[in-house]
């Protein structure tokens, strides 16, 4: 007997077989509103007809090429699009297939400069409590997500964890919200102070908390403080936009609104937009310079990077941002998105809060609207808001963890870029009526 071996092992999943605009069908003909755009992965929608267009034309002339052998113009042309809209001088990109495999290569990176520079002693991380940065061992290592982190302990790489700035759970009433992001950033240097920071390589935090906490932005200037700790100890600031950047905030990378330059930054989901497997990391002129004037060249790589396949998909979405003028209607739909679902959970008792950046948004659920309390964390909350959306035909992404030692609940939406009015108005009405299943 064959079995597929998924990831939940015991839901019986309808299968998909048509994607068209915001819409997933399965095999009896059933539309789903693709609200979470998958994992915040389909942010052109499916069935594109440019990017399918430029895929198989891509295919017909040439499908892959591997790296050691030749460049491609296209990767040449993606990677100016990418490095022209990075702030700073994050200015060599690193063409990979998925996020991890980013986030694997920016710590290898970011330790490969500090041996360069005969900085050996430097051999740990330091990430926020509760983050997620993929799923392989180093980037798992980073993480720190302890349920994640328990069955595979001891990790590959040391880390440390500091709290994430998360006003929603760790405010104090009488702070302003500057002096908490202040406050939450200094944790950072007190940690360094702590473990020695001649010894550390580099923080690594995503600029909007994606699926671990539900669309967090960072309190204003918290970010710039996080630079001025790293710039003051000599530690690298790794931005992991896996999953916030590619325009999902509304700028292409969702740092930029934080007006701050890192060293290396993560990108890939929505630069595949689910057309193609594809990552990239994009490091500054600092660190490639340290390294091909040290031992010349970065010891890493992968068979498929930079495939020219999906380098082609890549360039077809960040050209159909342009032509089709996507990201300030991203900013646009996020205000409109925002507004609807504030509007209707506005009397909701079990939502406590509604939140986010651009198409990045989320419901956070708690048990007690005024008060903020949470359901307790094994609740199965999230399966049952799961179930009753797909029922309704609303894909979305609901999540439960725990937040700094609490707990926590969350549905995470983050719907393609091409969302219309009346396609919001639907998605909240279905999400209106999934989260109203919650019975305890
Ligand atoms: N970093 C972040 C912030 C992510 O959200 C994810 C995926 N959810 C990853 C890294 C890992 O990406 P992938 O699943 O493509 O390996």
């Amino acid at each position: 007997m064959h079995h597929i071996f998924q990831r939940h092992c015991h839901s019986e999943l309808p299968i998909a077989v048509k994607g068209e605009g915001v819409y997933i069908y399965d095999q009896t003909g059933k539309s789903y509103l693709d609200a979470s755009g998958g994992a915040a992965v389909s942010c052109l929608g499916h069935s594109h007809p440019v990017v399918r267009a430029a895929l198989h034309q891509q295919i017909d002339q040439l499908a892959y090429a591997h790296t050691g052998f030749f460049n491609t113009e296209k990767a040449i042309e993606l990677s100016e699009k990418l490095t022209h809209a990075a702030p700073g001088d994050l200015n060599h990109v690193y063409f990979l297939t998925g996020g991890s495999e980013a986030v694997e290569s920016a710590l290898k990176l970011a330790r490969q400069y500090f041996v360069e520079k005969g900085e050996l002693q430097r051999s740990q991380f330091i990430s926020r409590k509760q983050s997620y940065h993929g799923n392989t061992l180093g980037a798992l290592a980073v993480g720190g997500n302890e349920l994640r982190r328990k069955p595979f302990a001891p990790l590959l790489m040391p880390t440390e964890h500091i709290s994430a700035c998360f006003a929603y759970h760790g405010k104090d009433a009488s702070e302003s919200a500057f002096d908490y992001g202040q406050r939450m950033a200094n944790e950072l240097e007190t940690r360094l102070l702590e473990v020695g920071p001649e010894t550390v390589i580099a923080f690594i935090a995503e600029p909007v908390v994606g699926a671990t906490a539900g669309a967090v932005t960072a309190e204003e200037g918290y970010f710039k403080r996080i630079r001025e700790i790293c710039d003051q100890y000599g530690i690298l600031l790794i931005l992991d936009e896996v999953m916030c950047g590619m325009g999902r905030t509304g700028t292409l990378f969702a740092h930029e609104q934080e007006d701050i330059q890192a060293d290396i930054v993560t990108i890939a989901k929505g630069l595949g937009a689910g057309y193609q497997p594809i990552g990239a990391m994009i490091a500054s002129s600092e660190i490639h310079n340290t390294i091909s004037q040290g031992s010349g060249f970065f010891q890493h790589g992968h068979t498929y990077m930079g495939h020219a396949t999906a380098i082609a998909g890549a360039l077809a979405v960040i050209n159909a941002f342009e032509q089709e003028a996507l990201l300030p209607r991203v900013q646009q739909a996020g205000e409109i998105l925002q507004n609807r679902l504030s509007e209707c959970f506005k009397n909701h008792p079990f939502v406590g809060d509604v939140r986010g950046r651009g198409l990045f948004r989320a419901l956070e659920i708690v048990a007690d609207r005024d008060s903020k309390k949470p359901f307790s964390a094994c609740s199965k909350l999230d399966s049952q808001i799961k179930a009753k959306a797909m029922e309704l035909g609303l894909i979305c992404y609901p999540m439960s963890g725990t937040i700094d030692g609490k707990n926590g609940h969350h549905v995470l939406l983050a719907p393609p870029f091409i969302i219309s009015d009346a396609q919001i108005d639907e998605l909240t009405e279905k999400l209106f009526h999934s989260v109203d299943t919650i019975t305890q």
